[in-house]
């Protein structure tokens, strides 16, 4: 066959491909390079990774990594705004120019995607880009970039082809908008953006635009957002967005969506809490209201691989599928969708495969216990049990729930009106005082949950927490000092 691979950015060597190899890992993001690495890399698998787009998938081109770039830029919009408090004499509105940032951001990203294809080298894994359809448990189709059919015989084929934004809802216009692939194209600063959605996605770009001083509105369909964390961290997000100046418009939908042919302007059509409305001159509508798996043209059907009603691929807790060939990671299987969970799904798996079975039998992800950060405004940390699931697991009468709500010294400096809360809650349960949740909004717990998520992990209690010795003045030392 005429299909390229390709084996570094610099140097594009065309040969045909492998017709057969023992791990076939279809999508080229977090979970299918950890797969492949740690098969090939570690235990020197002869393994083959197929990849329709860019190396590094989700996270790397249009997640985590930019996302979290925007989110510094927002940051550092902020310091300079709080700057002023400490006695800085800067610009109340400091020139930001969004295309100079997005110009460097997009080569950042560039930069990756040619570590990644040279890690792979490294691996001597055979990466292949091109469109990969499944027609029998052990056999591929990949359809290169110049349309060349080819077909690879595998002892092994993993799925991990992740997700792609849910469609825009039906209503006329609904099209004028883009989702959170979109958002990363935006060239320029806009001045009034829409965001729908209540997760993490609309959350955390309302609050980089509306700390890059953009007019921004969240449509959102109940009275809080982020409503699968525990109540105190929807509540006070939701309170504090609107005390930074978001517009949200609670228990809403849209109806229509207008485009102004000559200024590109949108016009959103919609209800709310306060009743009907239109929002004009809007220059970007992002739908965030969720992520469906890829699985469509997978060729799933030529083989008894099991989906469930929301088109994710079954699997048990070793990352088996229906079929003993096929296994599949990360969003594909709608568990838990986080980089390091699809990462490290892939990596037990590969070791359980292709490691020293004394050693790695029944290697496989804990799902237990994953802590996770929404880089909001402030920045929200949780792990484990909300209190309502606490509730219900335990019973009221076994828990004992730990909470405080203080101000960070960072803002000792600053006017009453510009300090951000910050709220921590400790949830314990039976005797023993076991942590089973904990849930933290303010400056910094992006970085202060990773420590606490290995006490946690550990089956640290409440004592455990307060004999460690607290570390001042810092807000987590609040943490180890509950009463
Ligand atoms: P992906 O990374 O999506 O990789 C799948 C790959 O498969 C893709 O590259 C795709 O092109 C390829 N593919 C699909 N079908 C085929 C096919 N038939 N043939 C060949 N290739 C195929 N997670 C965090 O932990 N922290 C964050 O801060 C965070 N922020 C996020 C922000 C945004 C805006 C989004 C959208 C997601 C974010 N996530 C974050 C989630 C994270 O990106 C995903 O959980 C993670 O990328 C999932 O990895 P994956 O390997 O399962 O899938
Ligand atoms: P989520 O599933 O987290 O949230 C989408 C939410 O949007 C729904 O829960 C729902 O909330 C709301 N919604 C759904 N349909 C509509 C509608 N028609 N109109 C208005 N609102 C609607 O999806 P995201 O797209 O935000 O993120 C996908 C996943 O990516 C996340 O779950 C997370 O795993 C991962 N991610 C992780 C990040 C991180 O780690 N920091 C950052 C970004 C993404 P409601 O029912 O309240 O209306």
């Amino acid at each position: 066959t005429s299909l390229s691979r390709q084996f570094s950015s610099s140097s594009c060597i065309m040969a045909p491909i492998s017709k057969e190899t023992d791990f076939l890992v279809i999508g080229g993001g977090s979970g299918g390079l950890g797969a492949a690495r740690m098969a090939s890399g570690k235990f020197g698998a002869k393994a083959m990774i197929v990849e329709s787009n860019r190396l590094g998938g989700t996270c790397v081109n249009v997640g985590c990594v930019p996302k979290k770039v925007t989110f510094n830029a927002a940051a550092i919009a902020e310091a300079i705004h709080e700057s002023k408090a400490y006695g800085f004499h800067v610009q109340e509105t400091a020139p930001f120019e969004w295309s100079t940032f997005k110009e460097k951001r997009d080569a950042f990203i560039k930069r990756l995607n040619g570590i990644y294809e040279r890690n792979l080298a490294n691996d001597k894994i055979e990466y292949v880009h091109g469109r990969a359809k499944i027609l029998s448990k052990n056999e591929v189709e990949i359809t290169g970039d110049d349309g060349s059919k080819s077909t690879v015989r595998a002892g092994r084929i993993v799925l991990a082809v992740g997700g792609r934004p849910a469609s825009f809802p039906d209503i006329p216009g609904s099209e004028y908008g883009i989702n959170s692939d979109g958002f990363f194209d935006i060239a320029t600063l806009p001045k009034k953006v829409a965001l729908v959605g209540a997760g993490y996605i609309a959350v955390e770009f309302a609050g980089m635009f509306n700390a890059l001083g953009v007019e921004t509105h969240l449509f959102i369909r109940h009275k809080t957002f982020l409503r699968h964390f525990d109540p105190m961290i929807q509540e006070g997000v939701t309170a504090e967005y609107e005390r930074l100046g978001v517009h949200l418009h609670k228990e809403s939908s849209q109806s229509r969506v207008d485009k102004d042919p000559s200024t590109g302007k949108l016009t959103v059509h919609y209800k709310d809490s306060n009743g009907e409305g239109k929002l004009s001159d809007v220059d970007h509508l992002i739908w965030a209201i969720g992520r469906v798996p890829e699985t469509d043209h997978l060729g799933l059907e030529n083989t008894d691989v099991k989906i469930n009603e929301k088109g994710y691929v079954v699997v048990d807790e070793f990352q088996n599928t229906s079929v003993d060939s096929i296994f599949a990671l990360g969003d594909v299987c709608g568990n838990v969708e986080l980089t390091p969970v699809a990462i490290a799904a892939g990596r037990r798996l590969a070791e359980r495969l292709y490691g020293p079975p004394t050693i790695f039998a029944n290697a496989r992800l804990d799902y237990s216990n994953i802590p996770s950060v929404v880089f909001a405004h402030p920045e929200v940390g949780s792990i484990g049990l909300t209190e309502p699931q606490a509730v219900e697991k335990y019973g009221r009468d076994n828990l004992k729930i730990y909470t405080t709500n203080f101000t960070n010294l960072y803002y000792a400096m600053m006017d009453p009106a510009e300090k951000a809360p910050t709220k921590y809650k400790l949830i314990c349960a039976g005797p023993e005082e076991k942590v089973v949740g904990l849930h933290i909004m303010g400056l910094g717990s992006g970085e202060m949950l990773q420590g606490f998520g290995v006490a946690i992990k550990m089956g640290a209690t409440k004592k455990d927490f307060d004999s460690c010795v607290a570390i001042h003045p810092t807000s987590a030392e609040e943490l180890v000092t509950l009463r």
